[in-house]
């Protein structure tokens, strides 16, 4: 409810708002001051600042020669300009500080409160998508995505944080799936259910996506998830090891099969949010696309030194209806770079469709030898001992991953 001071305000703030003609201006103007009035009166006076040199902009342009106020204004407008700026730097800089302060007598908070979140999207302005608003636990973006947060996962004890995520993995929950009919409605609601609890108890996934088209945040994105275990993504000059500590994991609630090519059971609202959820994850952490990429590229077993530990995708990420390039005709890059191989069971599981990735990658590990005067085996047990000695640094710099 608005106070009568309130509402004084809002009435400047609509009159100074109809100064500003750009309608993009105006909203940023309005909001701005808006967030503003339940705070101190010395932090209003500096809207009001602010809006009596907009008012000022928009009185030289429009100024009736024939007033000598105004004449006079207008002759030295250049300098209440520079003065009343001054001013509202000075003004608006002093809660900077305070806020600053502020968070650092806080300390680290791993879970960002929901100012926060407004916050970091209204500084990222020009972004894509951006957060609408939140009604109850649910989230609405401006691409039309919708995210519940009614399942979040609440850690018992401390948890691993990511900085800043730089990547995607995008999974298959692997979970039994009922038929998508009427007469499966309980059973369909009943695995779902229990999925997403079991996803919740072990913070495996950030999101999940599920059968109806649903997505729901399990663990925020600032925390670690425990989704692609051992693993290796290369990406131009970029190279990731145990991407836990750097990459967002996104479940969709499919069962992968050799034989099927995106999964069968995938729902057209399945990939539909997949897709809005990429949008904005990517728009939200300026993720780049080429390190937006599936399980079963980047899953690898280090015992063995061998590719495709865990398969689900199994070579069938719909990529390209996700609007991303395809990395499955690209070199594998966990042989071309750290020289990894590969066995049968993997080309069955992924039902022969990574063959193309491993042969450019294997051509890839034989030239690099030949310009090294290296025999191939030579300079893949180089490249797996470079591997060990990332693998053991990574470990010790991230200990949860
Ligand atoms: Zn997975």
């Amino acid at each position: 409810m608005r106070t009568d001071h309130q509402s004084t305000d809002w009435e400047l703030i609509d009159r100074y708002g109809s100064l500003v003609e750009d309608p993009v201006e105006k909203l940023k103007f309005v909001q701005r001051c808006g967030r503003t009035l339940p705070t101190a009166r010395w932090r209003r006076r500096a809207v009001t600042l602010e809006s009596l040199w907009l008012a000022s902009r928009r009185a030289a342009k429009e100024l009736p020669a024939r007033d000598a106020v105004l004449l006079w204004t207008f002759r030295h407008r250049q300098a209440m300009r520079r003065l009343s700026s001054a001013a509202v730097v000075c003004l608006l800089l002093l809660p900077l500080r305070g806020v600053s302060a502020a968070a650092k007598r806080r300390g680290p908070n791993l879970r960002p409160s929901p100012e926060a979140a407004l916050s970091f999207d209204a500084a990222a302005g020009s972004s894509r998508v951006w957060l609408v608003e939140t009604i109850g636990h649910t989230e609405l973006y401006s691409n039309g995505l919708r995210v519940g947060n009614d399942l979040r996962s609440r850690p018992a004890g401390t948890v691993a944080p990511i900085e800043r995520p730089v990547g995607i993995v995008f999974h298959t929950t692997e979970s039994d799936l009922a038929p998508l009919e009427p007469d499966h409605r309980e059973q369909l609601r009943r695995r779902g259910r229990d999925l997403l609890e079991y996803v919740r108890r072990h913070r495996l996934y950030h999101f999940v996506v599920d059968r109806f088209g649903r997505a729901w945040r399990i663990v925020p994105e600032n925390e670690v998830a425990h989704h692609a275990g051992h693993s290796v993504w290369v990406f131009g000059d970029q190279v990731h090891v145990d991407l836990n500590g750097s990459f967002l994991g996104v479940a969709l609630e499919a069962q992968s099969r050799p034989e099927r090519t995106p999964p069968a059971d995938l729902t057209a609202a399945q990939l539909h949010t997949g897709r809005l959820l990429l949008e904005m994850l990517r728009s939200r952490w300026g993720i780049a696309e080429g390190n937006c990429t599936s399980h079963d590229l980047v899953s690898v077993n280090p015992d063995r030194m061998l590719v495709g530990h865990h398969t689900d995708w199994a070579g069938g990420f719909p990529y390209r209806e996700m609007g991303l390039a395809n990395p499955y005709a690209q070199a594998l890059g966990s042989i071309a770079r750290f020289g990894f191989g590969y066995d049968e069971a993997f080309l069955e599981a992924t039902g022969g469709r990574l063959e193309q990735a491993i042969r450019l990658a294997e051509a890839a590990l034989e030239q690099q030898a030949g310009e090294r005067g290296l025999s191939t085996r030579r300079h893949r047990r180089q490249l797996q001992e470079q591997y060990r000695r990332l693998k053991r640094s990574a470990a010790a710099a991230r200990p949860e991953a």
